[in-house]
């Protein structure tokens, strides 16, 4: 705001007028307005300033409505009440429910409502005790910073929170977080799977066209292509796995490759893969009953879902989850090529170990510095612009609609 504009809430721009400009643009009061039965319609068009500092807007007389008669008098044919303002400005007596059908509210009121007066008062009410209440517009009223859910006393930082309330969340979620992932597992490599499958769609009729497994020892159990029964093509998903329907028609079925799965499957413990939701509703079909199905279900485990609560609980703001992000942000390098089937399951198996270092039996004493890696500029959330986009969600109008 400069001495000769001012913001509107809608982002309008207006400018600060000499007397005589308004007089000769015929720009109005809202008051002058009112005297008229007329209301304004959508923002003033400029303003000028009382000697207190409030401000008086000026409405285009071309943009108005008429105020509907039930409006104009309180509820019987009683006349106007009005006084006089410093200003000059001609206010109307109203009741307090009258004012809220035009959005007219007292200062406390706008305070609560999280918004600060700015302009002069819009009409006047007497309180019990025969004192005078003044009643402020809200829509030229100051949106003002909403403060913490938890202490009610800071102003919001994220999360709704203030800086020191999310501080605190944070921690607590973090020492949770990081109880889970620094525990001891025991496991044995050997029966700790990663797999990874490449589909010809995410759809449910869509079928496996590859599987790839590695242990936790990183010896690559399983690596083939897989010939689907109905589907003849994949345009969409071969531009990202790169699968043709050349390469699979020499390759063997999931029917013919099912025993061998299912046995890998039961000596495991552990089937862990990026996103696994969709791996699992596709792969749960090389098994019949739903007993079955449970008893797979039961044993996977989803390393993107991992590395989202590490990211976070440590890393907030790293902003996406694939797992090329969850890579580079532990600074792995990739064998061969992303995307494809056998070195994303290297991936997830390394993204897994850094994920929970004393995974496996014999490394209950590893160390547990998880070296982070600057994530590159595009994965960067950028706090502020975030931030309003929350709270933009948040102060919806609803709130409005309480009357005072
Ligand atoms: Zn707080």
């Amino acid at each position: 705001m400069n001495n000769n504009t001012i913001t509107l809430r809608s982002g309008a721009k207006i400018p600060k007028l000499k007397k005589k400009d308004l007089e000769s643009k015929r720009y109005l009061t809202r008051a002058m307005l009112s005297q008229m039965h007329l209301s304004p319609v959508g923002d003033p068009v400029a303003y000028d300033l009382n000697t207190d500092g409030s401000i008086i807007y000026y409405f285009d007389p071309a943009r108005v409505k008429e105020t509907p008669p039930e409006l104009w008098y309180k509820d019987t044919a009683k006349p106007r009440e009005e006084m006089t303002l410093e200003s000059g400005t001609v206010i109307e007596r109203m009741s307090v429910r009258r004012a809220a059908s035009y959005g007219y509210y007292t200062e406390d009121r706008l305070h609560q409502m999280m918004y600060e007066v700015r302009e002069e008062p819009v009409a006047y009410t007497y309180k019990g005790d025969k004192s005078i209440l003044y009643l402020y517009d809200k829509k030229t009223a100051v949106r003002l910073p909403l403060n913490c859910i938890r202490c009610n006393k800071e102003v919001r930082y994220r999360r709704k929170l203030c800086r020191k309330c999310y501080e605190e969340e944070m921690a607590v979620l973090r020492a949770e977080g990081d109880e889970h992932r620094h525990a001891a597992y025991g496991m044995d490599p050997s029966r700790v799977l990663f797999f990874d499958l490449e589909l010809t769609g995410v759809y449910d009729h869509d079928e496996i066209i590859s599987i790839s497994i590695v242990d936790g020892n990183e010896d690559l159990i399983m690596d083939t292509l897989i010939r689907p029964i109905h589907k003849k093509k994949w345009k969409r998903t071969e531009k990202i796995h790169g699968i043709t329907p050349a390469m699979v028609q020499d390759a063997p079925t999931l029917a013919e490759l099912t025993p061998k799965i299912k046995e890998l499957f039961e000596n495991a413990d552990n089937l862990i893969a990026y996103g696994v939701s969709t791996d699992y509703s596709h792969i749960k079909y090389i098994y019949d009953t739903e007993a079955e199905r449970n008893a797979l279900h039961d044993k996977v485990r989803c390393c993107a879902n991992e590395f989202v609560r590490f990211i976070h609980e440590h890393r907030p703001d790293v902003l996406h989850a694939s797992l090329v992000d969850a890579m580079a942000c532990f600074g792995i390098d990739w064998d061969g090529i992303p995307h494809s089937s056998v070195a994303d399951t290297f991936a997830c198996c390394r993204v897994w170990h850094k994920l929970f270092p004393r995974y496996y039996l014999g490394e209950e004493n590893a160390s547990l510095d998880v070296p982070s890696y600057p994530v590159p500029v595009h994965n960067l959330r950028h706090p502020a612009k975030n931030e309003e986009e929350a709270e933009e969600v948040y102060t919806s109008e609803s709130e409005d609609e309480i009357l005072v």
